[in-house]
């Protein structure tokens, strides 16, 4: 059986006689302040479950975050932590040409342009379909259609532009702070007001996508993650041009190695931009 949700923004519904719902926690401001409204009964139905993808590649302090979520104390429904592979050592593996594959992080190349992004999907969105299918009692192989899932994406109303249909027939996205008319501003107002404090910004430490505001508080406040990614910059170059590439790989726009760009003088003052990345899944 198959279903369609209305697709013009803000106005996602519940899915009616769902088998599951699922919260996609990305652990970040809006996926946070929607599994705590849930929790205060102030959008639902209730969702089943809320599933964290791991990348482990995230700052230590989004994995407090995430503790702090899990803990039990917190959220009147389980948080699962589901994971296919290390992002950071993929990188470094593939950069190195260990096993002969493209990075599958889009990198800035200095001939132009960017990589082929294949993260998000990798990383995120196939971890947490598979956690989708064996909390369903799917075999490997088997089609899922006979099922009804509604997966909560946490889009806010400044990034309604990443409001992308489900890729299965048998899911449908709703994005409960699209129908609130929530603002990443009114998510943090929201959490503020009930004592909550700001979520971590989530997202890879190693990310392209960081706009140059994101890199300066890095280095500034989690030097262990700034560290971090200068390593894997520099691991980008180690062992020439990657795999397939006609140039070098950058994880910062300029095409520098990370440790040289000066963030102050580049700073624009926007947040992270993650406005082309389909499924919302990432940074929320
Ligand atoms: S946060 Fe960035 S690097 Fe990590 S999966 Fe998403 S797009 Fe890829």
């Amino acid at each position: 059986m198959t279903f369609q949700h209305p697709t013009w923004p803000g106005v996602s519904e519940p899915v009616t006689g769902a088998d599951l719902r699922v919260l996609s926690l990305g652990a970040g401001v809006q996926s946070t302040t929607l599994a705590l409204m849930a929790a205060h009964g102030e959008i639902g139905p209730m969702p089943d479950v809320a599933i964290f993808a791991d990348t482990h590649w995230e700052p230590k302090a989004v994995y407090e975050h995430v503790d702090w979520l899990m803990s039990g104390n917190v959220l009147p429904f389980p948080v699962h932590r589901v994971s296919d592979l290390n992002l950071r050592d993929q990188v470094v593996d593939r950069a190195a040409q260990a096993d002969g594959r493209y990075i599958s992080v889009p990198f800035f190349l200095d001939a132009g342009g960017m990589g082929r992004r294949q993260c998000t999907n990798e990383a995120k969105i196939v971890p947490i379909r598979k956690e989708i299918r064996r909390l369903l009692g799917v075999p490997k192989g088997a089609h899922a259609s006979r099922y009804r899932v509604e997966q909560w994406i946490g889009i806010s109303t400044d990034e309604m532009q990443r409001m992308k249909d489900a890729r299965e027939s048998w899911m449908a996205h709703r994005w409960p702070l699209i129908e609130a008319r929530m603002s990443r501003g009114d998510c943090l107002a929201w959490l503020e007001k009930h004592g909550y404090p700001a979520p971590p910004k989530s997202s890879c430490i190693g990310c392209p996508f960081h706009n140059d505001r994101f890199w300066r508080d890095m280095r500034r406040d989690d030097p262990a993650s700034f560290h971090d990614a200068v390593e894997v910059d520099r691991a980008l170059r180690r062992h020439g041009k990657s795999r397939g590439m006609r140039s070098h790989e950058y994880m910062h726009r300029s095409c520098q190695p990370l440790e040289a760009v000066d963030f102050d003088a580049r700073t624009t003052g926007q947040q992270i931009d993650f406005l082309d990345e389909c499924d919302g899944v990432c940074g929320t």
